[in-house]
């Protein structure tokens, strides 16, 4: 049975809003998702009664913090079916978990003549860490091509014969594309670069929340998430690490709670994930992190990604029909992820998103962090609308009225 998708609207209150004269159409989930009362009600239960620092503390506040922390990683960690807790490092986010990567693991293994591989259709914060990292060792940066006009044709899957040789030490790709919605064969990925020895690195800042994510399946070795996409909190993510790396890895940042011994002279470190944890951690937006797989898991994420595809393949139907959009990635019919990005022949993106505002469509128009991508694509933005557990038809209709209207004010 698929869940009552009218009774998960009513636990998020921030859905119940009119913006100007018109209710709320939230179509802006690839930047960041809304959160149910369930995520809320934890971080004010935190602050009222249980709030303390953790680790170091042994009266009962300071305990059941801890608990409540440690549970949370544990609860992280069956998400993504993480074999053991300490595999789960919690960071600020996506970004923070990809730089902890490129600053230890990559400052540690990179020599000039190595090779990092990444593809074209990177995020920035899945592009920028592997420049500095390779600027840093002399190693070369390469990318998996995009292929076709619009990008419908996926990433080169050809070409990673030729691209991962035994010179690539690391792989990092994104799991679910933040602005083509193209979908990556994540697991083949792995098992490719694994085979010329390379390490994994997935962002899955994208897919987290939207489908079930499993990392012994795929078989990685890094994977990245932030907790504000999936239902939880800002200033809270998670990078996991395959324990046998993790424990040769060397902090990128230190200071308290991640030290065994300290002198004069030097210090030692705890091992993982509290030498990669250093200072106070954000204990509240972690448990209410752990809230969020609760909530999430409530639901099935198959049944939410079933919804996200419903969803995307109405979008893609109707705005299809429009004249004058040109929408970038997957065609009508290939799978996609639960958001559509699209140019509007003669309206900047800009333009589009604030038009839409005015009926109370929230939308995303830019270059999405993005921009080598968009260059390759002859564009300077697109406007995106990104579905989630919330959304309905009903509101799909409404951002198609919303574009319908925009059309005719530019046209004439
Ligand atoms: N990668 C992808 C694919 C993303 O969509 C985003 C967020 N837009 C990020 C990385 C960065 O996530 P955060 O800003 O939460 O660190």
């Amino acid at each position: 049975m698929p869940p009552d998708w009218s009774n998960v609207r009513a636990d998020f209150p921030i859905l119940h809003q009119n913006v100007g004269r018109h209710p709320l159409v939230y179509l802006d989930n690839g930047a960041t998702s809304q959160k149910p009362r369930q995520v809320i009600q934890s971080l004010v239960n935190y602050y009222e009664r249980d709030n303390s620092n953790v680790h170091r503390g042994l009266h009962a506040l300071s305990m059941r913090a801890t608990d409540a922390y440690e549970g949370a990683r544990g609860r992280l960690a069956k998400f993504i079916n993480a074999a053991d807790p300490a595999e789960i490092i919690f960071t600020r986010g996506t970004t923070e978990s990809i730089n902890v990567i490129a600053r230890s693991w990559a400052h540690a293994h990179l020599k000039p003549g190595d090779v990092v591989l990444t593809t074209e259709i990177e995020h920035h914060s899945n592009l920028v860490p592997w420049q500095q990292a390779a600027q840093a060792s002399g190693a070369t940066l390469k990318y998996v091509p995009l292929l076709g006009a619009d990008g419908e044709g996926g990433l080169d899957l050809a070409a990673l014969d030729t691209l991962l040789t035994p010179q690539v030490k690391l792989f990092a790709f994104t799991h679910m594309s933040n602005t083509l919605g193209t979908i990556n064969p994540v697991a083949e990925f792995c098992r490719r670069a694994k085979a010329v020895g390379a390490v994994t690195v997935i962002d899955a800042a994208q897919s987290i929340g939207h489908v079930p994510l499993d990392v012994r399946a795929i078989d990685c070795d890094f994977l990245a998430f932030s907790g504000h996409k999936m239902c939880g909190p800002t200033g809270i993510g998670v990078l996991y690490g395959r324990r046998a790396l993790l424990e040769k890895l060397a902090p990128d940042e230190t200071g308290g709670g991640m030290v065994v011994s300290v002198t004069y002279e030097g210090a030692t470190w705890k091992p993982a994930p509290e030498r990669f944890e250093a200072g106070t951690p954000n204990v509240a937006d972690a448990i209410a992190l752990g809230v969020a797989c609760d909530y999430l898991d409530s639901l099935g994420r198959e049944k939410i990604a079933a919804h996200d595809t419903q969803l995307v393949n109405l979008a893609m139907e109707k705005l299809s029909a429009l004249p004058g959009i040109r929408i970038i990635g997957p065609r009508v019919g290939q799978p996609r992820s639960g958001l559509v990005s699209f140019a509007f022949e003669g309206v900047h993106a800009h333009d589009v998103v604030t038009f839409a505002d005015q009926d109370g469509v929230a939308l995303r128009g830019g270059h999405h962090c993005n921009q080598p991508l968009m260059r390759k694509l002859g564009l300077t933005s697109t406007t995106r609308a990104s579905f989630y557990l919330y959304n309905t038809p009903e509101e799909i209709d409404r951002l198609v009225a919303s574009l319908q209207k925009i059309q005719k004010f530019f046209a004439g």
